[in-house]
């Protein structure tokens, strides 16, 4: 007979974690995708024993932090990244008619269209910078509860060319955060900022998701309001998307005391639940109802095979969970941090071991997997040609962001690996506190993002003149 002592550590083999990001931020490993990322050094493929049911092994590597270390040229993931099928980076690849608009775009349909929305700044005649970049979080660092930190709308005029120097920068923006197409967001992001924001200078938490569509057919879909990450998802190619509505339509009793709105009884739809594998659960973006969708995440993890109408005797026999970033704590309109995504996930790995008497290994992507900020540089270096003219990689990047566990670390962390520098601008007007100790120590803290900028292009000035 098995025991429930036999089957502790089962469960773990069935998935498992490719975190960089775990709640205790101590994990030695970055772990992301293989096709997101490659480096020159040593890399250990994962053992067959300690991967998700569903994946094929050689689709991940593990890197070990000193084998990141080794990481040795950035062109070796230049060559790497150019075979990526990332339609978020192809879509500044082909060559393009840059418009030249000071007028904020018309929402754009597609990534080809979206090529189209690249706008170049607004003075041609002003100096380019060709020496550094400047890489920012969003919330907590240019917005806060929905609104523009009053200083970030300065900040971007200030990079625009209003600064002594009489300098544009590039930049892109990174955010953890999600729950919208690109586009979508880019265009709220561009009203917010008074500024035009291209998808193509832009990435979000579930963007990498992007490219396990070709993976998974039928997926489980949560977070975010309404219908939207069922259409984010659709478009980046996951050909059956299931929602939590959908189940609880299909089965009202799935969640007893979670009754569906008028709007989300019309948009859920019937699944046949004797017929449906769910191959994979991917959280996009935070959850709004965390009761209901707790449970049927669950019901999901202990199905057998990912078929919901088939209870696993092992409870290991589940499909992987993947959330689109890690933060516990974000930063809103409230004067305390909110908790957020990293703390459901923190929530369901508890509720999984309370029921199964097993440790859950979940998957997160955004900062600071390293991964991430290997899209950063693409995007970054394609932005800079497509926009800028400028096909030199940027000598040092400056990354603005409010979270020392996600921001500055990810940004340390890549600075070890990266051919050029990356410098990590912790900012007061997020989740780090003033007067206390970031656990991940910034190159620099300053009080906003204004005065940040005024630093980093300071910075470049006075190593100009040297
Ligand atoms: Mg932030």
């Amino acid at each position: 007979m098995v025991t429930s002592k036999d089957l502790v550590g089962q469960r773990r083999d069935s998935l498992c974690s490719l975190d960089a990001g775990r709640a205790d931020f101590d994990d030695p490993h970055f772990i992301v995708p293989n096709n997101l990322m490659s480096f020159s050094g040593d890399h250990d493929l994962i053992s067959s024993t300690n991967f998700p049911k569903h994946k094929p092994q050689e689709e991940y590597v593990v890197l070990k932090e000193e084998s990141a270390q080794t990481m040795n040229t950035l062109s070796d993931l230049s060559i790497v990244l150019s075979e990526s099928r990332s339609p978020v980076l192809n879509m500044v690849l082909p060559s393009t008619n840059i418009t030249s608009s000071n007028t904020r775009e018309e929402p754009v349909s597609s990534s080809e269209d979206s090529l189209q929305s690249i706008t170049p700044l607004s003075t041609p005649s002003m100096d380019i910078n060709t020496d550094f970049a400047l890489a920012f979080d969003i919330d907590g660092v240019l917005m806060r509860g929905g609104k523009p930190i009053p200083e970030a709308i300065e900040a971007m005029k200030y990079i625009n060319g209003e600064n002594p120097y009489g300098i544009r920068v590039p930049y892109i923006f990174v955010t953890n955060g999600g729950g919208k197409t690109e586009q979508e967001r880019c265009q709220d992001l561009s009203q917010q900022l008074e500024i035009d924001v291209s998808p193509g200078q832009f990435i979000c938490g579930h963007t990498p998701m992007r490219e396990m569509a070709d993976q998974y057919d039928t997926v489980l879909v949560v977070g975010g309001e309404g219908e939207k990450c069922r259409v984010v998802a659709e478009g980046y190619g996951f050909k059956n998307v299931i929602t939590p509505g959908d189940i609880i339509k299909t089965r009202h009793d799935t969640t007893p005391f979670r009754k569906l709105t008028d709007d989300e009884f019309r948009d859920s739809r019937i699944v046949d639940l004797d017929k449906t594998q769910i191959q994979a659960i991917f959280v996009f973006a935070d959850s709004r109802d965390w009761a209901g969708d707790q449970q049927i995440i669950l019901d999901c993890l202990v199905s057998k095979n990912g078929y919901l109408n088939q209870r696993s005797e092992t409870f290991n026999e589940g499909p992987p969970l993947f959330f689109s970033h890690n933060d516990i704590l974000w930063s809103t309109s409230h004067e305390h941090s909110r908790i957020g995504m990293g703390a459901l996930r923190a929530s369901v790995e508890a509720l999984y071991k309370a029921i199964a008497e097993k440790d859950l290994e979940t998957i997160a992507f955004g900062k600071p997997q390293m991964g991430t900020f290997k899209f950063a540089t693409r995007l970054l270096q394609e932005w800079c040609q497509k926009s800028h003219g400028i096909d030199k990689l940027p000598s040092t990047v400056y990354f603005f962001g409010d979270t020392p566990e996600s921001d500055i670390r990810g940004t340390n962390d890549f600075d070890k690996v990266a051919e050029n520098e990356w410098f990590s601008i912790l900012v007061k007007t997020g989740v780090y506190q003033d007067g206390t100790d970031p656990r991940f120590a910034p190159k620099e803290i300053c009080d906003n993002v204004l005065d940040g900028v005024k630093f980093a292009v300071e910075r470049e000035q006075q190593k100009a003149t040297q």
